[in-house]
């Protein structure tokens, strides 16, 4: 029998899941090609390691060469084109017409959205922003630290929260938590608003710790000590770091695929408009946060989706958008968030703990991942 040829661009939360899924349970009807630009992959939340320098950003990586997953080949190349009409894919280094295929690219940067920031401003959303973040933390000795939320949708809801909560325990190590200030600001009227109750969460451990949460406010731009808001006023910080604007990636941009802003996709089984074309995680437009947990829920459901149109079987249930998200709130503490946005008549989502057992049950969600995509010992 000829295999049928599943092509996967980016190897993150959703491209990997997806690989492993295809690999087990289409292994002898289907041949898995895995894209990705890079050589390896970080989880998310490694991010908050490197800024605090918990771990080297190397010790943190993941290398695609390392893949053993049966019937999957990876790739090293960068998407150039996609033609979803067609299902062919350009890279830099070859073309590909594909059975299937699926968009897991994820969400992009956008820097310039916000004049200054680039040059004037701190990250720790990228592995080198984290690392900047890092040289810079120990000439942070006092004034005010503005933690700026530039654009919505962005990554993992939680981390602005996570990373100021973090902030504010690297200060009480240091003994100048008193000579600092934290604000985080941004455009959502409270913080992870996917419920009040949650929200409320955050801000009972934002209050505790005395940082602020200024809300419905978008830094546009930043410049000498100023964040220039939406509505023309102004906000000093001495040291200003910020969540960067989100966007689907380039190459998705120019394929057509992206309508305002995201893909869209069927939210049952994460097809797009176009046949044989799926698209899951952060680069697909739904109702829901961006995260990993959901983006590999994602691909469990449409790998369920792709079986079920090759053999003719029923369809998997609906996607649901569910998954649970560890937070670091300080002091070795991890709290859990239990969320389902699309199974219900409304999104839930509930905070667990924070508790030291939930810090090593986040070490073990690790460790199952990396044993599962990259063969490591668990
Ligand atoms: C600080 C921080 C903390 C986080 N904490 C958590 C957490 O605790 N839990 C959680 O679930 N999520 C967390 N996240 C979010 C999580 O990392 C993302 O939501 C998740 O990685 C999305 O998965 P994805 O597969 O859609 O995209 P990604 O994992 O971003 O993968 C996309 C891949 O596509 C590749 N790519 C892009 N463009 C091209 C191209 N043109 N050619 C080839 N390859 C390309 C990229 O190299 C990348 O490997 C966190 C994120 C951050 C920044």
């Amino acid at each position: 029998m000829v295999k049928k040829h599943a092509l996967i661009l980016g190897a993150g939360f959703a491209g990997l899941e997806l690989a492993a899924q295809l690999s087990e349970s289409l292994r002898d009807e289907v041949r898995v090609t895995l894209l990705d630009q890079s050589d390896s992959f970080s989880f998310g939340f490694s991010k908050l390691d490197v800024m605090l320098g918990r771990r080297a950003a190397e010790d943190l990586r993941l290398y695609y060469g390392d893949i053993a997953l049966e019937g999957v080949e990876f790739r090293q190349e960068r998407v150039t084109s996609i033609d979803p009409d067609q299902r062919r894919v350009t890279t830099d280094a070859a073309s590909y017409d594909a059975d299937v295929l699926a968009i897991a690219l994820g969400a992009d940067y956008d820097f310039a959205a916000t004049p200054g920031f680039q040059e004037g401003g701190y990250e720790y959303y990228s592995i080198a922003g984290a690392e900047r973040l890092r040289d810079a933390l120990p000439d942070f000795d006092s004034g005010t630290i503005l933690i700026g939320i530039l654009g919505h949708p962005f990554k993992c809801p939680p981390a602005p929260f996570e990373g100021a909560l973090l902030l504010h325990d690297h200060f009480l190590e240091r003994g100048i938590r008193e000579a600092v200030e934290i604000r985080v600001i941004g455009p959502m009227a409270a913080p992870v608003p996917v419920t009040k109750e949650l929200s409320q969460a955050f801000l009972d451990a934002l209050g505790e710790r005395g940082i602020e949460y200024v809300p419905k406010q978008l830094v546009t731009s930043i410049e000498d000590g100023q964040a220039r808001l939406a509505g023309g006023e102004s906000v000093p910080y001495d040291h200003f770091i910020g969540i960067p604007a989100h966007r689907v990636p380039e190459v998705v941009e120019s394929s057509g695929l992206a309508v305002d802003g995201w893909v869209p996709v069927n939210r049952a089984n994460l097809a797009t408009r176009f046949p044989g074309v799926y698209a899951m995680g952060d680069v697909a437009g739904l109702p829901m946060a961006k995260a990993g947990v959901f983006a590999e829920a994602a691909a469990r459901v449409a790998a369920e989706d792709i079986a079920a149109g090759l053999r003719g079987g029923e369809p998997p249930p609906p996607y649901e958008g569910a998954g649970n998200c560890y937070i670091e709130f300080g002091d070795g503490l991890v709290g859990k968030v239990e969320a389902n946005f699309l199974g219900g008549p409304a999104p839930t989502a509930e905070l667990v703990g924070p508790s030291r057992e939930l810090a090593a049950e986040k070490e073990e969600f690790g460790s199952i991942r990396r044993a599962r995509w990259f063969g490591s010992a668990p």
